[in-house]
């Protein structure tokens, strides 16, 4: 395997991500309360589609195709997108179990177009790393505007929380998210070899 394979594969996952994300970036505008957050969505999935075609470009260059390597960090990030959009909250508290999983795709692109392009300037592709950190720009901004976004919300949410405080008691847990706490127990169980003499200094 040479670098310039390395770098296609680096591509290839990312064209795998930024296609999820057509398909999943309505999902979340439509899902989200917040009209400011909607509108965030809608603009990021208009930009997305500009990030896919530009990635063509950066395979014509390399004289190869875009397709060969499925996107599963991606996939993983969409799943906790859909698992916020699908909690049984309302308002502001919905939006701000938003914001974490938003972060994490916009932070998990930002780690691969930064990973491609060092990998592009290594190898001097001169046009494609120009390609690739005209993306990587939108990326950094579309991360600082959901934070952004957040803000107001996040403030929403916390007087959300105290009007609805009084009937507060523990819901029971469906199906996933009973499966989802037995395996967090066990990611707990498995780092125990690691973590029983551990102490913080
Ligand atoms: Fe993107
Ligand atoms: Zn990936
Ligand atoms: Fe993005």
């Amino acid at each position: 395997m040479s670098l310039n394979e390395v770098l296609i594969d680096e591509l290839r996952d990312l064209y795998s991500a930024e296609n999820q994300l057509v398909k999943a970036l309505p999902k979340a505008a439509k899902g989200s309360n917040d009209a400011a957050m909607k509108q965030l969505f809608r603009d990021h999935l208009e930009q997305t589609k500009g990030q896919v075609l530009r990635l063509r470009e950066v395979f014509e260059h390399l004289g190869k195709k875009p397709t060969g390597q499925h996107c599963s960090g991606m996939e993983g990030c969409i799943k906790e997108v859909t698992e916020a959009l699908e909690k049984d909250e309302t308002g502001a508290l919905k939006d701000a179990g938003i914001l974490g999983a938003a972060l994490r795709v916009e932070h998990y692109e930002i780690a691969g177009y930064t990973a491609a392009l060092a990998i592009a300037k290594s190898l001097g592709q001169k046009e494609i790393v120009t390609l690739l950190t005209e993306t990587l720009e939108e990326e950094k901004t579309a991360a600082k505007n959901v934070l952004a976004s957040a803000k107001p919300i996040l403030k929403a949410a916390d007087s959300q929380e105290d009007e609805e405080e009084e009937d507060e008691e523990e819901e029971p847990k469906d199906a996933k998210e009973q499966e989802s706490e037995r395996q967090s127990e066990q990611d707990e169980k498995e780092a125990q070899p690691e973590m029983a003499t551990k102490k913080r200094k």
